[in-house]
């Protein structure tokens, strides 16, 4: 099946063409990716005083001359020139900005930019969309959607919608309610009974609910997760899981890349060793700023009695610095769970060939065991084996814990809904 998703079985003539319209694929998502981060867009925000000074952090000085000052007027050109900010809406920061910033036309035109831009993006997608449709035909399927899922648990594009559909009108009711909840706390806080609710005003007025509902400090949820902690957690839940314990092994000379590499290996009583493990976690200069897991090598049956044993990295970028032990805040706990829910999945998988070990599933499954892992990374019986306070040694308290999950839930709904409206929106484009 793999070999034929690159057209194998294609005449000589079909599948040269299938391979030039795989390689310009290829540069075609690669340029649309690189155009992102070229060209993330900004604006240019005056007076200074519109934005908070604890969001100084995201943005740069600028300035310019102001306009109305008489040729004849006191001062130096200096004294006639405006500070104010410039602000590169790149997602992340975007992102950040948006929850934060209390006028609502800074927020207004900083959401407009940072979702019309890069231009070139558009020429991009549309060469993308038709070199795809292309492919897919060539292949035999009606579409590249029907192409892209014929090997997944989904199978077509029929199942995607129909359950997308469902879900949706499912969280509908809860999700209406909710847009009410946000919509009469902007008219209640705004002075404006009439206000409307618009699509920069969301992210601002669910972080202020939020906010003010849970009172969530993050450097206090962040003193009970040091990192040993977190990996020490680990080893208690693969353990009560699986029955499976893991501990550090010494590196030989010239194993490991970097000093704050780490080796585990993960050992069965009666299977005896499973698989190795390197934890690079803390973050430095130059490093590959995501966190990722690698599979360095997958498992595979090499006779009757051999079995390869998988090798799997994490890397994250966990900051801190050398001296004071690296303290996780919630969103790393939860991402460091997730990672190492891939790298079970590597570990743990038995199989024939190497093709087909741990991660190396169908697409829509790749994701079930990581998820899995992130949600004990809110399960109070988790977190009290590990989560303790890094001075007190206190457990964290359940109560605190709570309010983490409840400021989570408090509009999932909102955010399930974000799924379909994606995709209705583009179909009906
Ligand atoms: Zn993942």
């Amino acid at each position: 099946m793999d070999l034929e998703k690159g057209g194998i079985h294609l005449c000589s003539e079909k599948r040269d063409r299938a391979n030039e319209l795989s390689i310009d694929i290829i540069q075609l998502c690669r340029e649309y990716n690189e155009n992102i981060i070229t060209d993330p867009g900004h604006v240019n925000i005056f007076p200074a005083s519109k934005i908070p000074k604890r969001l100084h952090h995201l943005v740069s000085p600028i300035y310019r001359n102001l306009s109305g000052a008489s040729k004849g007027s006191l001062g130096s050109r200096d004294n006639m020139k405006e500070q104010g900010f410039r602000l590169a809406t790149e997602s992340s920061t975007l992102q950040g900005f948006l929850q934060c910033v209390p006028d609502a036309g800074v927020r207004k035109v900083a959401y407009v930019q940072g979702n019309s831009v890069p231009h070139a993006n558009l020429e991009v997608l549309d060469k993308l969309i038709a070199t795809r449709h292309e492919f897919a035909q060539l292949m035999g399927y009606k579409s590249y959607a029907e192409f892209a899922l014929h090997s997944t648990m989904a199978a077509s594009p029929e199942v995607v919608l129909s359950f997308l559909l469902e879900m949706s009108k499912v969280v509908r009711p809860k999700a209406d309610q909710e847009f009410e909840a946000i919509q009469n706390f902007k008219r209640e806080n705004s002075g404006d009974p009439r206000g409307e609710l618009e699509p920069w005003d969301e992210a601002y007025f669910t972080w202020l609910m939020k906010s003010a509902t849970y009172k969530l400090d993050s450097s206090v949820i962040a003193s009970y997760f040091p990192l040993p902690q977190c990996i020490e957690g680990l080893k208690v839940l693969v353990e009560s899981l699986f029955g499976v314990t893991f501990h550090k092994v010494p590196l030989a000379p010239g194993e490991s890349w970097h000093p704050d590499v780490m080796k585990i290996v993960l050992h069965h009583p009666t299977e005896g060793d499973l698989g190795y493990l390197y934890l690079d976690l803390k973050s430095r200069k130059g490093k590959y700023p995501i966190c990722a897991h690698f599979a360095i090598r997958g498992g595979r049956r090499v006779s009757e009695t051999e079995y390869q044993l998988p090798v799997v990295a994490l890397v994250c970028n966990f900051s801190g610095s050398s001296l004071a032990p690296v303290r996780l805040n919630h969103f790393e706990v939860e991402t460091l769970f997730h990672e190492f829910g891939h790298a079970l999945h590597s570990l743990l998988s038995r199989t024939e060939y190497q093709h087909f070990s741990g991660t190396r599933v169908v697409l829509d499954f790749a994701e079930t065991p990581s998820n899995l892992f992130e949600s004990y990374a809110w399960d109070y019986r988790v977190l009290k084996t590990f989560a303790k306070h890094y001075s007190t040694g206190d457990i964290i308290p359940k109560e605190l814990v709570e309010s983490m999950v409840g400021a989570k839930k408090m509009f999932a709904a909102t955010e399930l809904q974000r799924q379909p409206f994606h995709l209705f929106r583009s179909s009906m484009q």
